[in-house]
């Protein structure tokens, strides 16, 4: 960092900064030489010019209903994004994808390293195991997740269709009744909510008398909090081409 970032360190807007993971990103922004120019929540402060002029980065997790209202700000006063919110549905991603044309946008999930290498390793499994390997995917969380299954368990899901060829609408969301026999193809997802679980996923591929599960268990919210830091830093280090960027672009070279 240049003796002029020490002096004054690149200001956030965090917009969500009263929930679980909007403390633990005003708590440990410092750690990463990172200010915090906005703490917003529901009673505001407003997203207006004059923190737009100020602000050198937003970061959101909050709610969906707030993508629109961000990204408005975002693109208005060309502040790169850093975006956790899940649950954004495929209207989101459009806005998302829009937005990203005119300021950089770092979306992801779920923004823990473990799970970046989750998802290549699960890929690589969906490609090595052929098709007769039925996949079923199951996710755990909090008592107070709002959205199922979660952001990241639907990634993973996307993951495994694109490695296999196949569509994700092929996700069969739990199993009641006389369901019948699987279907060859189909991924079973599977949300379960309680306690104070941070997030946990495993991916198992069954076949023929073996079976292979690959998971992964966040034990502190703060690695997603760093996650997202970094990913605030990277945006903020340099000017970066608007495009929707991914935690992988964030760790790799460059
Ligand atoms: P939370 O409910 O504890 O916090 C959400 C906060 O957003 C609350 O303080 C709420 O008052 C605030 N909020 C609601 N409407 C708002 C608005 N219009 N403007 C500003 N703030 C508003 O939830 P959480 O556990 O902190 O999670 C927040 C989001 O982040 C969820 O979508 C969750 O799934 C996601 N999440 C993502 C990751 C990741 O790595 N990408 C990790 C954990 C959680």
């Amino acid at each position: 960092m240049s003796a002029a970032e020490q002096e004054h360190p690149p200001g956030l807007v965090v917009i969500g900064s009263g929930g679980r993971m909007g403390r633990r990103i005003v708590g440990l922004a410092p750690e990463l030489g990172l200010a915090v120019a906005a703490e917003v929540d529901r009673e505001g402060p407003a997203l207006d010019a004059e923190l737009g002029a100020r602000a050198h980065c937003v970061v959101d997790f909050s709610v969906p209903s707030q993508l629109p209202a961000t990204l408005a700000f975002c693109t208005t006063h060309r502040l790169p994004l850093v975006l956790g919110t899940t649950g954004l549905g495929q209207d989101g991603d459009r806005a998302i994808a829009d937005a990203a044309r005119i300021v950089p946008i770092v979306a992801a999930p779920n923004f823990s390293i473990g799970v970046h290498v989750l998802m290549t390793l699960v890929a690589e499994a969906a490609q090595l195991l052929d098709a007769r390997w039925d996949v079923e995917i199951v996710e755990a969380h909090h008592r107070l997740k709002v959205d199922a299954p979660s952001g990241t368990a639907l990634a993973l899901a996307d993951r495994i269709a694109s490695a296999r060829a196949v569509a994700t609408n092929r996700l069969r969301h739990g199993r009641e009744g006389q369901v019948g026999a699987r279907a060859r193809g189909e991924i079973g997802m599977h949300a379960v909510r309680g306690g104070s679980v941070v997030g946990e996923h495993a991916v198992s591929f069954f076949g023929i008398g073996e079976a292979l599960t690959l998971e992964h268990r966040a034990l502190d919210r703060d690695i997603f909090a760093r996650g997202a830091l970094t990913a605030a830093s990277w945006l903020v280090a340099r000017p970066r081409t608007p495009l929707r960027y991914g935690l992988g672009d964030v760790l790799g070279p460059g």
